[in-house]
C-alpha cells in the first residue's frame, strides 16, 4: 500500500461536539492508527509557554513546530499519553488555557505550514482516523471520508462543564461559553485553514445524540462508502 493508497477518514469540528471521542471509537473498532491534531496545536502552546515565546513571534513559533519533538503513546484501548522533549504532557495540555493558547499559535500560515508534513505521516496502513479543524480541508484533502460535527454552543460548553467536573476542576458555564465563543470565532475567522466543512463533508449534528449514538451513525456511514 502507498500512501496514497493508505485510507483516510477526517473528522473535524469545533471542540465540544464529540469528534474526539468518535475519533477513538471509530479508530478502535477499525484498528486504524488515529491523529489527534487539535494535541499537536496544544503541544506547541505549551513549548511556547515553556520558553515564553509571545503568540505573535512567528519566527520562533515556527522554528518550535519544526524542530517539536512530539510522540504519542498508547497506554490502553482509546487513550494515549503524550510526550514532548521527553517530558509527559497529556494533563497539562488539555487545559482551557492551552486549548486558548493553541487557538493563538494556530493561526499563522507559517506555523501550520511547519506542521503539515508530520501531521500527513500519521497516514500509516491499514488505514487513519483523523480530527481536527482542517484535516479534510487542507491536511487530507483526498480523504476517503469527511465528516464534520456540529452542535449547539449550549449544549458544547455543558459537555466541557462536565467533563471539567469529573476531573475535580471548578468550572463556571457561562465563562466556558464565553471562551468558547472567543474561540470558535477566531478559529473560524483565519486566514488560513479555517474552522469549515469541507465541500464534500457529512454534517452530522450531535446535540440530542450521546457517544454511542455518535458513533452507530458514524460506523454505518463507513461502512456504506468505504465497504469497512
Ligand atoms: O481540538 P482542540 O480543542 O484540541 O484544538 C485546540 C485548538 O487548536 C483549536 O481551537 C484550534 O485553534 C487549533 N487547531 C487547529 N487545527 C486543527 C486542530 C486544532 O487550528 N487541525
Amino acid at each position: 500500500m502507498t500512501a496514497d493508497t493508505i485510507p483516510v477518514i477526517t473528522i473535524d469540528g469545533p471542540s465540544g461536539t464529540g469528534k474526539g471521542t468518535v475519533t477513538h471509537m471509530l479508530a478502535r473498532s477499525l484498528h486504524w492508527h488515529m491523529l489527534d491534531s487539535g494535541a499537536i496545536y496544544r503541544l506547541l502552546a505549551y513549548l511556547a509557554e515553556r520558553d515564553a515565546v509571545s503568540s505573535e513571534d512567528v519566527s520562533t513559533l515556527t522554528t518550535l513546530a519544526e524542530q517539536m519533538n512530539a510522540h504519542f503513546r498508547a497506554t490502553a484501548p482509546g487513550e494515549s499519553e503524550i510526550w514532548v522533549d521527553g517530558v509527559e504532557v497529556s494533563s497539562l495540555i488539555r487545559t482551557e488555557t492551552m486549548g486558548n493558547m493553541a487557538s493563538q499559535v494556530s493561526k499563522h500560515a507559517k506555523v501550520r505550514e511547519a506542521l503539515v508534513a508530520c501531521q500527513r505521516a500519521y497516514q500509516r496502513a491499514p488505514g487513519l482516523v483523523t480530527d481536527g479543524r482542517d484535516m479534510g480541508t487542507v491536511i487530507f484533502p483526498e480523504a476517503n471520508l469527511k465528516l464534520f460535527l456540529t452542535a449547539e454552543p449550549e449544549e458544547r460548553a455543558r459537555r466541557r462543564l462536565k467533563q471539567l467536573q469529573q476531573q475535580g476542576i471548578h468550572a463556571n458555564l457561562d465563562e466556558i461559553l464565553t471562551e468558547q465563543h472567543a474561540r470558535d470565532a477566531r478559529d473560524q475567522a483565519r486566514v488560513v485553514a479555517p474552522l469549515k466543512p469541507a465541500d464534500d463533508a457529512v454534517i452530522i449534528d450531535t446535540t440530542l445524540l450521546n457517544s454511542q449514538e455518535v458513533f452507530v451513525m458514524v460506523r454505518g456511514i463507513v461502512h456504506e462508502r468505504l465497504s469497512v
